[in-house]
């Protein structure tokens, strides 16, 4: 089991008006797409991808208890990190189409670093509701060619982020797809790419408590998301019927998404 560092908040940055990014120096080896355990002392554990610019850093999207937590928290304030965890994404197959939205950006963020290290060409098709609720968007301009939909028009195409991801899988020839967002999204992007016989990988979001394969609250068809996952290619998806259909409650009952 990894063990638990504490570590000390040094920057935040606000990137939405929901989600904000949390830096600190962690310095531990980790994949694009793992994730880590964060501790908020008294109060819970969650998962969190991590990233790396100058220093660590998670984005977390305001939800319930715990992610409002870690908003109210301010520079000099000690956190829990434990891991890296789960599996990470391949990117290997290029060009690489990035589909996101929501909070996903979170653990996409270091595959596009790691593939633009390697001179891998990416796409990115980004979504939201607004404008101001597209997240990195001028980190992901600068190192993707990035394509953009809001639900309101706002910003780009007025739609839904699928139907430019759809537009891009016909018009390239892409090498590869992974997907990280809300599950119906990511459903879509599964069917699209695999229907076009395009490699493709989603990072999974379950209810986890232990994150290393021992409470089986993030089980799916019976994986373990924090074990086998939280990435499942499209053979393994396609075998899941949970995905995109159910989610798991904290008292481990299904639960239709
Ligand atoms: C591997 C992994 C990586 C993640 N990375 C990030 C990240 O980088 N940034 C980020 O903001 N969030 C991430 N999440 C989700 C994050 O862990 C949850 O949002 C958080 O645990 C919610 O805790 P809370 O106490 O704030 O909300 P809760 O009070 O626990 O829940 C609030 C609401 O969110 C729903 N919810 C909570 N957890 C989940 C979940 N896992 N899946 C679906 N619905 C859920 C609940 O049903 C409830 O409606 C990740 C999850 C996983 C499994």
């Amino acid at each position: 089991m990894r063990k638990l560092d504490i570590v000390e908040i040094e920057r935040i940055k606000r990137e939405t008006p929901t989600v904000k990014s949390i830096f600190f120096d962690w310095k531990e080896e980790f994949k694009p797409g793992q994730f880590v355990m964060i501790w908020i002392p008294g109060l819970d554990e969650i998962p969190m991808a991590i990233a790396r610019e100058d220093l660590e850093f998670i984005t977390v999207k305001r939800r319930g208890e715990a992610t409002e937590a870690l908003h109210e928290m301010g520079v000099g304030e000690k956190i829990g990190v434990r891991g890296p965890l789960g599996n990470s994404y391949s990117l290997k197959d290029e060009p690489i189409l990035m589909v996101t939205g929501g909070c996903g950006g979170a653990s996409l963020i270091q595959a596009v670093y790691s593939a633009e290290k390697e001179g891998k060409r990416i796409f990115c098709c980004l979504g939201a509701e607004t404008e101001e609720e597209l997240l990195f968007k001028e980190r992901l301009s600068e190192k993707t060619d990035l394509r953009i939909a809001t639900d309101d028009g706002s910003a780009g195409r007025e739609g839904l982020v699928t139907e430019i991801a759809s537009e891009v899988m016909d018009s390239e020839e892409i090498g590869s797809v992974v997907t990280c967002g809300p599950e119906i999204m990511m459903k879509k992007v599964v069917n699209m790419a695999r229907g076009r016989d395009i490699p493709v990988q989603a990072s999974l979001e379950r209810y986890m408590k232990c994150g290393i394969g021992i409470c089986d609250s993030c089980s799916i068809n019976g994986k373990q998301v924090c074990k086998d996952g939280p990435i499942f290619d499209g053979a393994e998806l396609k075998e899941m019927d949970e995905f995109g259909r159910f989610e798991r409650t904290k008292e481990g009952l299904l639960k239709e998404i």
